[in-house]
């Protein structure tokens, strides 16, 4: 019988490097690459293009349930569709960040959202990031990760990829207030907060480069 492919939950908060670094991951080992961000940032910018209330829980709930989103392509060229409109270039935006941040805590959205997510994922052979992969979506994955950095790495880091993509870009002050604004807001929420499993590895990749950190993830990997 074919071996099935292991589950890789990589969670920890936003700019620690989770989608370069599990997308690198992704691509040596042959996995599947799913950024469950971009789900909740899909959710987000159709609530704010139909001009639905983030605080709606209601109207975004409803609106998550019945939206088709879709994550594909290859690990380095994946796009996000939502109701088969691309709107990869759209979610990339730290508007839609902190949007996204807002309508992850409606309980509805969760739950519609890691639906679809366990299914994803369900066959193993996938790298999957996010904020509750290790505590919620799949609590038995076989590898999970809990990739951290102080807030003025994570900041900038964003600042110097926000800067590279031409995204129009606050200053790094702000830039650090908002990301602690949005660590804030997961971490505190009542319906799975950003937490490290219990079994989850810790990794501070602050004062580490992209490929030391793959190659810790994929020594952790081997040893399964
Ligand atoms: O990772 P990214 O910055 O794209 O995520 C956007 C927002 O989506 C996060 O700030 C978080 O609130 C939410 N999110 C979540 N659970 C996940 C992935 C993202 O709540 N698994």
């Amino acid at each position: 019988m074919a071996e099935r492919g292991l589950i890789i939950a990589i969670d920890g908060p936003a700019g620690a490097g989770k989608s370069t670094i599990a997308r690198a991951v992704a691509r040596r080992l042959g996995y599947l690459f799913i950024n469950t961000g971009a789900m909740y940032r899909a959710v987000a910018w159709k609530a704010l293009q139909m001009g639905v209330s983030l605080d709606d829980a209601g109207g975004v709930g409803r609106l998550a349930y019945d939206s088709l989103i879709e994550l594909t392509g290859e690990v380095d060229s994946m796009r996000a569709l939502i109701d088969g409109r691309d709107i990869t270039s759209e979610i990339a935006t730290p508007q839609v960040g902190q949007a996204a941040s807002i309508v992850s805590a409606i309980p509805a959205v969760r739950r519609a959202l890691v639906a679809r997510q366990q299914e994803m994922g369900r066959a193993g052979g996938v790298v999957m990031e996010g904020r509750d992969i290790g505590t919620q979506v799949f609590p038995e994955a076989e590898v999970k990760i809990y990739l951290d950095a102080s807030s003025e790495a994570r900041a900038q880091r964003r600042f110097a990829e926000d800067t590279e993509r031409g995204v129009a870009v606050a200053s790094l002050e702000q830039m650090k207030a908002e990301i602690e604004e949005r660590d804030h807001r997961d971490k505190t929420r009542a319906d799975s907060p950003l937490t490290q499993a219990e079994d989850a590895i810790y990794i501070d990749s602050s004062a580490m480069t992209i490929d030391e950190v793959v190659e810790k993830i994929l020594k952790i990997v081997k040893q399964k």
